[in-house]
């Protein structure tokens, strides 16, 4: 059980953030549209391929466009406490995915070692 857990905290705390971070900094590069692929042009100008995924999941009004619309409100308050203008919805961006899921693992981790004890 214990190999369990942590493989499964070693997986989700360290080697999925650095996947995230290496998937990021290789489609970084690939500014331009790629026929056969998305690549960082369909993030910033908009997606021309066929969705894969349904509309629920993939569209502006489903659970990707309410993702985004959430995250440019939550980005427009932290503006509107004193971050700079052009800079909220990235920094929303680093504070949903990138700080609060590890931090809760973390939590979860210590919560984890204390009942198994
Ligand atoms: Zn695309």
């Amino acid at each position: 059980m214990r190999f369990f857990f942590k493989t499964y905290y070693f997986f989700v705390t360290l080697f999925l953030p650095i996947a995230g971070i290496l998937l990021a900094k290789k489609t970084e590069i690939e500014k331009v549209f790629l026929l056969k692929q998305c690549s960082r042009f369909c993030h910033d100008k908009g997606c021309l391929h066929g969705s894969l995924l349904p509309d629920f999941l993939a569209s502006n009004t489903g659970l990707f466009g309410n993702t985004i619309g959430f995250l440019q409100k939550a980005g427009f308050a932290l503006e509107e406490l004193g971050l700079p203008l052009g800079t909220g919805y990235g920094a929303a961006n680093l504070i949903i995915f990138c700080l609060i899921p590890p931090v809760l693992h973390l939590i979860m981790f210590f919560l984890t070692r204390r009942l198994l004890k």
